[in-house]
């Protein structure tokens, strides 16, 4: 591993970096071995009022808003390069502060967020209104305007991505923006900023304030100066940022939320799937993915067959040190998240399902860290705790169904509709099937086909709006009609 470039770890506002106010920092952990890595600079309410005032001013008065938007999209494609240029350093400091492998931090995190912001890079001057014909004595158009300032408020789960899924648009659009990353994970977000002022965007456009939920995220949604807030995060938290923006100026809300997803598996499915699903897909980010297929759903005449080669595969799955090339899985991103899995696996044995493979702890090489097996259910009910509710690390529930009709039911039988996989060789069953799920997503024979010209985003509680896509942009803008009647100057003149 080369040497770590820790970042700096002050608030970033005005393309500068300051002290919050209190003074007060605090801490983010490596989760392989419990150990500090560093303090970081804690915001507070009125860090975000400084930031909002710098973003606002960049908006109204700054260059930014005077900017060409070929110009924009340059810069925005600048700084794409310099995420790959500084991509090897980006990876190692996401593994440090999420215990993902370091594998997926390059190859998967920091790849789609350079990847994400090339594909906004070249959106910025495609994005345009249109006329509408009324009638010969009326042209009215519309005008595409950046919605103003913008709150990105993430996770912790792709601490650099997600907030790359955000910023594409809302740069593209022309919005200016006060970020919160998550407390878990601040480091990638913190190095971007030197990136930021080096690609050449001018001060106020983007402003970081590092802090807690209750405080910083708390006063970004209840804020009467935002105009709009974009979240990833859990649905709980969706619904206290849904009603800060109600109880303040109403600023719309696009929500990324929670999931428990659909996996199904039919008859005929290609066997060769079952184990290229166990191996690449299921356990990636240790299962800590919105997305992740968490209920499996096998038909009846393969379920046997399925639970065999599925769980060969997972038992070949390595745990251990992200930083070494084989590990497929990690250490989960914090001690709480860690007590929360074993929770749930705990429930899941005590309800009654099988606990068939994994179901503790992974006791890595020195006893540290926040290590799960990767842990297979069956013999689970639908109304079981595990087969309902988000458990967000490394446990499956595999679900033996009949019909087409009824998997199709069971599917849509939660909360959430955020993804779906269907493997099968038959494509109109596939596409007929995709048709009735209620889901943001459907991958069929593939899963995770995550793109930036693919929108995503949620059914049902999973989520209000999109990321990515053209889709994504829209809801950085205001939309203003403009109508010229030319009646009068017509009438006068004849
Ligand atoms: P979380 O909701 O606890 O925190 C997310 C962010 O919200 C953090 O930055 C946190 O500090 C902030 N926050 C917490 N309380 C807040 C409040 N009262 N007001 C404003 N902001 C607040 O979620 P998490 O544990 O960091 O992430 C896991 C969750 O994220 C899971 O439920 C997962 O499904 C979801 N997620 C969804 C997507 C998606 O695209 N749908 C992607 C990744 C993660």
């Amino acid at each position: 591993m080369s040497k770590i470039l820790l970042p700096n770890t002050k608030l970033f506002i005005n393309n500068e970096w300051v002290e919050s106010i209190s003074g007060k920092k605090f801490k983010t952990f490596n989760p392989v071995n419990e150990e500090l890595i560093c303090e970081v600079s804690e915001g507070d309410k009125a860090d975000v009022d400084i930031a909002v005032k710098a973003a606002r001013n960049a908006l109204e008065n700054g260059e930014w808003g005077k900017m060409t938007s070929e110009d924009r999209g340059r810069i925005i494609l600048k700084f794409a390069n310099l995420i790959e240029k500084h991509k090897d350093n980006l990876a190692i400091l996401e593994t440090l502060d999420n215990g993902k492998p370091l594998t997926a931090s390059k190859g998967y995190d920091i790849t789609q967020s350079e990847k994400t912001l090339r594909y906004f890079g070249g959106w910025a001057d495609k994005i345009q209104g249109k006329t509408i014909p009324i009638s010969n004595e009326y042209t009215s158009m519309t005008r595409h305007e950046p919605i103003g300032v913008v709150a990105l408020i993430v996770a912790w789960n792709y601490p650099c991505m997600l907030l790359c899924w955000k910023l594409g648009p809302a740069l593209a659009a022309g919005c200016t923006i006060v970020a919160k990353p998550s407390e878990f994970t601040p480091l990638t977000a913190l190095y971007l900023c030197d990136l930021i002022k080096e690609a050449g965007f001018p001060p106020g456009v983007f402003n970081l304030v590092n802090g807690f939920g209750s405080t910083v995220g708390n006063a970004l949604s209840h804020h009467m100066d935002i105009d709009k807030i974009s979240f990833t995060g859990s649905t709980i938290t969706g619904r206290l940022i849904m009603e800060g923006a109600a109880k303040s100026n109403l600023k719309p809300v696009t929500l990324e939320l929670g999931g428990k997803s659909p996996n199904i598996f039919f008859n005929d499915c290609d066997v060769n799937h079952i184990a290229k699903c166990a191996k690449d897909y299921v356990f990636s980010n240790s299962m800590q993915s919105c997305c992740a297929p968490t209920r499996f759903f096998v038909q009846e005449n393969i379920y046997e067959a399925f639970l065999q080669i599925f769980t060969e595969k997972i038992k070949q799955l390595k745990v251990g040190d992200p930083y070494d090339n084989d590990t497929h899985l990690g250490p989960l991103v914090s001690k709480q998240q860690h007590d929360r899995v074993l929770g749930y696996i705990e429930k899941g044995k005590s309800e009654g399902a099988t606990c068939h493979l994994g179901g503790g702890n992974y006791h890595h090489a020195d006893g540290k860290g926040y290590f799960v097996q990767p842990t297979i259910f069956t013999n689970v009910t639908d109304n079981m705790t595990i087969c309902k509710e988000e458990i967000f690390g490394p446990v499956v529930v595999i679900l033996p169904f009949k019909t087409v009709d009824e998997v199709i039911k069971r599917a849509n039988d939660s909360t959430y509709g955020l993804a779906a996989g269907i493997w099968t060789k038959d494509i109109s069953l596939a596409l007929n099937v995709s048709n009735k799920l209620k889901s943001g997503s459907v991958w069929i024979n593939e899963y995770y086909s995550i793109m930036p010209s693919i929108p995503f985003g949620g059914y049902k509680q999973s989520g209000i709006g999109r990321d990515l896509s053209e889709y994504a942009i829209q809801s950085y803008l205001s939309i203003k009609a403009v109508t010229i009647s030319h009646k009068t100057l017509y009438a006068q003149q004849n």
